[in-house]
């Protein structure tokens, strides 16, 4: 393709507010326009990699039998009111009326409409297993649209979708699947680490999320260096073995604290060390307050709350709510209490004697209470995020951290939909089953920011070559010179015939062609300038930045080696 017939709108400024180098970069090399918030037009260059990305996945998924298809983005809210998700799943979902006032939804994934689909159309266990996939817009009003495609509001995702009639088969195709994801991720370029993730408070039993490592990751990865155990920090369990000081119960005592709002500022009143004092917060668990104990140093895990109420409905409580029942506020707070409310405790808590507790009396702490003899505590659990440095749970040593992005997610659903939805088959019996499902997504379009996450350098993108726009970038220094313009033409007729070739044909200054180039980072560029004449061009690598001189007779052999050679 001629570049002067391409819309590469590059650009030397980016606005401040897009933060991500992705996004930056995406801006700048003229691949992607904001059109508002969270939503974007895919310019050509980014059009061809999304199509070279979908391409892998559609080899991959058919690799594991799974068959495209492509559902309705406009949902009815019928569907979505039998699954019980038109109430519970909140402000995401995109919600309209058509001219009869009737409800739709914007698809932000398509368990219903795939789940009604099946039902009507599967009729016996012979039919199964099943899995469908398909390529397209998802939406969902995110509270922070950001990063540029990282974090849109409507952004492409391959979602698929398989039916069992057994664990076993759901297991064998979760695994397929799996694979098919390591695959995938590794051919686009991606070092994408499987890890444990939750699988929220409904329906579900068994996922994993595949994380591209990256510095701007939203996610926070719990991994081992001695095992492949990681671990979405959400899930990541905490160990505990007991380890509680032998210390007499002193006499509670009630001591003022003024001004002490926050844990460590309390802990420096007082004088103790952080890990030695608690914070008590309120929660708003279903419609029912609790009162949860962790120690100071520690911060609470709402998902492993959410797990363990099993309700997605859990909030903290306001602080007017939490004035009315305990008659003080955050920073003062206790389960020293006659009020009726539940206490959990994280279960390092277990270990302290002569506990620090707020006194439920706004700038008054107690001193030395003791769990049983001064407050009762329902259950002790699990209720806070692991530290950096804590036994990991498969035994193989010590937590470290690592930032990164989800590009994909693994799930086995089993029978959520379908009982909801009352969708079965006959099994082998002839009795009416309800179907076990797995879902499995990719974030297409963040997928393409990943991947310029991890390939770069200060000039530009340097695109892997299994998703290039182009494989070769062609310049004409000066196009308005005979030589260089009939040489440049007679390789780009020649090149074309094995390569995708982007040629330059500008009349632009040399500085601001080779300038556009590295931003748009092809993977290998050749340059015909003054040695036109002896038929003599410059050959240059994108990732490297080596370069040779090669003869024009000799230059596609010089190419297809150097091609095979790359990443
Ligand atoms: P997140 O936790 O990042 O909000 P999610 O777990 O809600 O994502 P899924 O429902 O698992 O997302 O969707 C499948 C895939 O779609 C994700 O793994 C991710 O790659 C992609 N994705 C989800 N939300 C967005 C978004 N707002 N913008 C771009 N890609 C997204
Ligand atoms: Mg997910």
């Amino acid at each position: 393709m001629k570049q002067s017939k391409v819309f590469i709108p590059t650009m030397k400024e980016v606005p401040a507010s897009a933060e991500a180098l992705s996004h930056r970069l995406l801006l700048k090399a003229g691949l992607i326009k904001q059109s508002t918030s969270g939503i974007y037009s895919y310019l050509p260059l980014a059009t061809r990699v999304l199509n070279n990305i979908e391409a892998i996945i559609r080899e991959e998924m058919e690799r594991v039998d799974a068959v495209e298809i492509l559902m309705p983005a406009l949902q009815q809210s019928e569907l979505w009111e039998e699954s019980g998700r038109w109430s519970a799943y909140g402000p995401e979902l995109m919600r309209l009326k058509d001219r009869n006032g009737r409800e739709f939804a914007l698809g932000p994934t398509h368990e219903e409409v795939v789940t009604s689909l099946v039902r009507d159309e599967l009729k016996s266990y012979k039919q199964l297993p099943l899995t469908l996939f398909q390529i397209q817009s998802k939406f969902r009003d995110e509270k922070r649209p950001r990063f540029g495609l990282l974090r849109g509001r409507e952004f492409i995702m391959k979602d698929a979708y398989s039916f069992h009639i057994d664990e076993a088969s759901l297991d064998e195709t979760y695994q397929q699947m799996y694979d098919a994801y390591d695959r995938i991720f590794k051919r686009v370029g991606l070092n994408a680490r499987p890890v444990l993730a939750d699988s929220g408070a409904i329906g579900g039993n068994h996922t994993h999320e595949f994380m591209a490592l990256s510095e701007i990751g939203e996610d926070t990865i719990v991994y081992s260096k001695e095992s492949d155990y990681a671990a979405n920090i959400e899930k990541a369990e905490v160990v505990y073995t007991p380890n509680k000081k032998d210390e007499a119960p002193l006499e509670l005592e009630k001591v003022e604290t003024p001004d002490v709002q926050t844990a460590q500022e309390l802990a420096d009143f007082l004088n103790k060390p952080l890990d030695e004092i608690t914070k008590s917060m309120v929660f708003n668990v279903d419609g029912e307050f609790i009162l949860l104990l962790v120690r100071g140093h520690h911060e609470v895990n709402d998902v492993k709350l959410k797990a363990y109420f099993e309700t997605d409905n859990i909030e903290l409580a306001s602080q007017d709510d939490i004035f009315n029942l305990l008659g003080a506020h955050p920073g003062s707070l206790g389960p020293i209490t006659d009020k009726d409310i539940k206490v959990y405790a994280d279960q390092s808590i277990q270990d302290l004697t002569n506990i620090v507790v707020g006194a439920n009396e706004d700038g008054y702490h107690y001193l030395n209470a003791n769990i049983d003899r001064d407050f009762k505590v329902e259950a002790f659990d699990d209720f806070r995020f692991i530290l950096e440095g804590e036994p990991l749970a498969d035994g193989s040593g010590e937590a470290h951290f690592a930032e990164g992005i989800e590009v994909g997610q693994v799930f086995k659903l089993g029978r959520k939909y379908s009982e909801a939805m009352n969708a079965t088959v006959l099994n082998d019996q002839g009795k009416a089953q309800s179907l076990l499902m797995g879902c499995y997504g990719i974030g297409v379009s963040r997928t393409l920011s990943a991947i310029i996450e991890h390939h770069n350098d200060e000039q530009g993108i340097i695109w892997p070559k299994s998703v290039t726009p182009y494989d070769l970038h062609l310049i004409a220094i000066n196009p308005k010179k005979e030589d260089q313009r009939e040489l440049s033409e007679q390789l780009y007729e020649q090149l074309q015939q094995t390569y995708d070739v982007l040629y330059d044909d500008r009349k632009e200054r040399a500085g601001v062609k080779f300038n556009d180039a590295d931003l748009i980072g092809l993977p290998i560029r050749i340059v015909v300038g003054k040695r036109a004449s002896e038929s003599i061009v410059e050959v240059k690598r994108r990732d490297n930045g080596e370069s040779e001189e090669v003869h024009s007779d000799d230059l596609l052999q010089y190419i297809n080696d150097l091609y095979e050679q790359l990443n």
